[in-house]
């Protein structure tokens, strides 16, 4: 079922494998009949996940992204809404040449075409992965899973028997005499096995470790042999999931079906991710949504740059329509993110005015970056009714980008994924990278206004990174750290490569730290 932690449980496997060498690419399939998470409110669905080619994903392909150090493609994300959009064309070109169009062959053939599709897709530039993850979101059982899990079970009849594994995750609660209990998972077996899918290997997901009678149990109900049914208790870091299955055992029954070698694990992942933390900062998230999993890749991002700085950072979150300033007063620093709409703006750039003012520690990220350019104008440039195109009526020094006046439909129109940034030498965004060309993730459809520019640099706000016409980073020199940026760049952070906006806000949150105590 959903939330239970099957992306972070694929991403885990992967990286079991990825520590013995092996390439590995993944997939998720979403049973929903949007083309894409694009248009979906984040607040039910959790953040939309850009991906280098301006694919709007499913988090989980963000978890594939951290734990995997892959460059997925939209390709990589399938849904329902595609696997019918590419029958339905196929349909009326006349295809299927006179025959009943069907869920049975013809769907289940699209889904099967786009796993092996997005399986040979080339991970990390030139060769094909030797596994690739295929995780199917939702619920045994659910209407909407049927055809994924009927292609499915219809792959594993095509294949070579040790080229396919089933893992599936299961929630194995604990009553209040703190038993645990296995018939949800006997029951989901019971369905899946109706639907013509044995597992081979049961990931249990518990509060506590699952011991040897509770898998023994599991095993008798469900066929799958003792070793292969997996104890995967609540860990408080994700990062630390994979070194728990690797003590359960799993990578060697992955092995074994697969006939892999199973060869000496790698220690550098766990050598990372392990890092002992010896400072702490604490920083201000001021957003409108109270929910973590919109901003899951900031959250993460703020993690890996912490960790490479040994520093545990914990996370303030701020209600944008109601937050008190006293709330900021004692934070290490401020963090705007991304955004659509007006709800909650005044909140931000009240909380940006403060973070200027008191000399703060302040990223700013896309919506972030618009409103810190917004706030410069008003307070400082002296332009008191400064806004956005998009926020109404003022004067718009945030204005909508020249290519997207007359779009109107709003599913994958928006300026996305990889565009090149070039930094201006000397700056702090430059220093942060080591260098003066990145490419950075993106997902926006307003931009400074160039009418605005040289007035606003005049007064003082430095627009330290372009891409052509286009204002990318800005940041203010007489601050310890006030830099905001067009672009995500939480999207491209991993444990093993931070991303360096994050690493220099946290290390000033650090510093901020030590020169108040
Ligand atoms: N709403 C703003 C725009 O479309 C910012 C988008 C964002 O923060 N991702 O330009």
């Amino acid at each position: 079922m959903s939330g239970l932690g099957k992306g972070i449980t694929t991403a885990s496997i992967g990286r079991l494998l990825k520590n013995r060498g092996y390439e590995v690419t993944a997939v998720k399939i979403d049973p929903y009949l949007n083309i894409d998470a694009g248009t979906m409110n984040p607040a039910q669905h959790g953040e939309v996940f850009v991906l280098s080619d301006g694919g709007e994903v499913d988090l989980d392909l963000g978890n594939y992204e951290r734990f995997l150090n892959i460059s997925l493609k939209s390709i990589h994300n399938i849904t329902t809404g595609k696997v019918y959009k590419n029958v339905i064309e196929k349909e009326r070109r006349g295809d299927f040449l006179g025959a009943t169009v069907q869920i049975i062959p013809h769907i289940t053939d699209e889904i099967k075409h786009c796993i092996h599709r997005a399986a040979r897709e080339p991970v990390n530039g030139n060769s094909t992965a030797d596994v690739c993850m295929v995780e199917v979101g939702g619920t045994v059982g659910d209407i909407e899973s049927m055809p994924f899990l009927e292609a499915i079970r219809q792959m594993h009849g095509e294949l070579p028997p040790e080229d396919m594994l089933l893992v599936h995750v299961t929630l194995v609660p604990m009553d209040t005499m703190g038993d645990f209990k296995t018939k949800p998972t006997q029951h989901s077996v019971k369905t899946l096995r109706e639907l013509g899918l044995q597992p081979d290997i049961i990931v249990a997901r518990s509060r506590e470790v699952i011991g040897p009678q509770t898998k023994k149990k599991i095993s008798a109900f469900t066929d799958v042999p003792a070793k292969a049914v997996i104890s995967a208790k609540d860990v408080p870091d994700i990062y630390q999931i994979p070194m728990e299955l690797e003590k359960e055992g799993l990578a060697d029954v992955v092995c074994s079906y697969l006939a892999l070698d199973n060869r000496e694990p790698d220690p550098a992942w766990y050598r990372v991710v392990s890092q002992e933390y010896t400072n702490r900062a604490t920083v201000a998230i001021v957003s409108k949504y109270g929910i973590e999993d919109v901003y899951m890749s900031i959250k993460e991002s703020l993690k890996h740059a912490g960790r490479a700085l040994s520093t545990e950072v914990n996370i303030r979150w701020l209600d944008a329509e109601t937050f008190d300033q006293k709330d900021l007063a004692d934070v290490d620093g401020i963090l705007i993110p991304g955004g659509f709409g007006q709800r909650g703006i005044e909140g931000k750039i009240r909380a940006i005015r403060y973070a200027r003012e008191n000399k703060k520690p302040f990223l700013g990220l896309c919506l972030g970056f618009q409103l810190a350019v917004i706030e410069y104008a008003r307070h400082v440039v002296g332009i008191p009714d400064a806004t956005s195109e998009e926020m109404g009526a003022g004067t718009h020094v945030i204005a909508i980008l020249p290519e997207q006046e007359g779009v109107f439909d709003l599913g994958g129109t928006m300026r996305l994924g990889n565009c090149d940034v070039a930094l201006k030498e000397g700056t702090r965004i430059s220093g942060l990278y080591g260098r003066t060309e990145i490419v950075e993730r993106h997902r926006h459809r307003y931009e400074v206004n160039p009418a605005f520019i040289s007035e606003i640099e005049g007064a003082g706000l430095v627009f330290s990174g372009t891409c052509g016409e286009r204002m990318e980073v800005c940041e203010l020199p007489d601050h310890p750290f006030f830099l905001a940026t067009q672009f995500h760049p939480e999207f491209k952070s991993s444990p093993t490569h931070p991303s360096p906006p994050y690493v220099g806000f946290v290390d000033a949150c650090k510093k901020n730290k030590s020169t108040s105590e």
